[in-house]
């Protein structure tokens, strides 16, 4: 989709071997271009360059070394038959998974990468030296516009003290900086937002508990617009049951299971963050999709994995509605929350006497990129399924940076 000169920001989201990109029209929500390259670093390395109608434009693949070289691929891309100019771009803004102290979105100068590359890396080693690449390579191939870095861990900076610390000693944290972070703080505060235009009331006025329920999944209590407590941990192995990570857990379990198994760090580490959750437990796949088909055909162990994947989410969603003391909303979001109309069924059954009256047959039609209320309309509590959208939420962002 071609523009006529105007503003445009381009969101980069970096992984170990991904890049995620789109294109929106600044200062609005509308979405011009996006796409994505996979298996970065590997010789068969896969471009495909979308349409925001989800169409796919151009599939290619090759060699493509590293992030540097994927981010020259899109821009060429984007500059060339494109069609957008160099000057068209008003800012980049960057998903970057930890931000340490920083509570908000900021423009990155050399103290800002400072910070990153002496506190962050250490924080979060297999997300942020990736980040941090985007916006290096984005610094070199677009000289003087502005990076902006937009942290996962930026909206849950207003968790009080007494929910963020850990009952360890007290020295860990100003040593090490232990403490609760918390991650998909982008979708969190974007869902919330959402949901207070769907229940026709100021943010400020509103008490939501957001499940972003995807790969990774947490959820979080925000309330009048701040979060007040997130399931995600100094990592975000803490919290429910993931697909291959095992959520809150007792420490004193991984000790006894190191001890007997002489397992070393690194092992343990990749028990807990690769082998666990619904993976784990089904021994059978880490896709809710896969657990649920295993266990309508009668495996046991996938009947268990889904039992407990759901009742980790349901005491959460407790947990924080007293929390907030009562809550306006529920909202499910990402990709097990967005389609997966069982597991919000079975989260969502039996909470009638805390205000939650799920509609089963809105319920069930809320799949597919289908949004909006699955609530019934007795409902004290409205429960909205979302389809979140970080790099929108970025370029919001980006926006009131620049
Ligand atoms: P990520 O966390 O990597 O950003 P997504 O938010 O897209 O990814 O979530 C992907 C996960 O969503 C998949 O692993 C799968 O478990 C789950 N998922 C997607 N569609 C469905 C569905 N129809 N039913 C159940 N789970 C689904």
């Amino acid at each position: 989709m071609k523009t006529s000169g105007e503003a445009i920001n381009l969101i980069l989201n970096c992984g170990s071997s991904s890049l995620k990109y789109k294109v929106f029209k600044s200062g609005t929500e509308l979405c011009l271009t996006g796409g994505l390259v996979e298996r970065i670093g590997a010789p068969d390395a896969v471009i495909t360059h979308n349409a925001c109608n989800g169409k796919a434009l151009k599939k290619i693949t090759g060699e493509v070394s590293n992030h540097s070289a994927a981010i020259s691929m899109v821009l060429e891309r984007l500059l060339g038959e494109g069609g957008f100019g160099k000057k068209q771009l008003k800012a980049v803004g960057h998903r970057v998974v930890h931000g340490g102290k920083y509570s908000a979105p900021v423009i990155v100068d050399n103290e800002v990468k400072k910070y990153l590359k002496e506190v962050t890396f250490e924080l979060a080693p297999l997300h942020n030296p990736f980040n941090y690449e985007g916006v290096t390579a984005a610094e070199n191939n677009l000289p003087g516009v502005p990076n902006v870095a937009v942290f996962d861990t930026a909206f849950h900076q207003t968790i009080p003290d007494f929910a963020y610390m850990y009952a360890l000693p007290y020295r860990y944290y100003i040593k090490y900086l232990v403490r609760k972070y918390g991650f998909h703080g982008t979708s969190h505060q974007y869902v919330s937002i959402q949901a207070a235009k769907m229940l026709k009331k100021p943010l400020s006025k509103t008490k939501i508990v957001t499940c972003h329920l995807g790969n990774g999944a947490s959820l979080s209590a925000v309330k009048f617009g701040k979060c007040v407590d997130t399931s995600m941990g100094y990592t975000p192995l803490e919290g429910v049951m993931m697909g291959t990570r095992s959520g809150d857990i007792d420490p004193a379990a991984v000790l006894h299971i190191m001890m007997e198994e002489e397992l070393s760090m690194h092992e343990m580490d990749t028990i807990l963050n690769r082998q666990s959750g619904l993976m784990g437990v089904s021994g059978i796949s880490n896709d809710l999709r896969d657990i649920i088909k295993a266990e309508a055909s009668g495996n046991k162990r996938a009947a268990l994995a889904f039992k407990m994947y759901c009742y980790k989410i349901k005491k959460y969603i407790g947990a924080y509605m007293t929390l907030l003391n009562g809550a306006d909303a529920v909202v499910f979001t990402a990709g097990a929350g967005e389609n997966s109309h069982p597991m919000r069924a079975e989260v969502l059954k039996n909470m009638e006497n805390i205000g939650i009256i799920t509609d089963p047959v809105l319920n069930r039609a809320m799949v597919s990129g289908r949004v909006g209320e699955i609530s019934a309309s007795a409902s004290p509590v409205k429960v909205f399924v979302i389809a979140t959208d970080e790099e929108l939420m970025i370029s919001a962002l980006a926006d009131k940076m620049t």
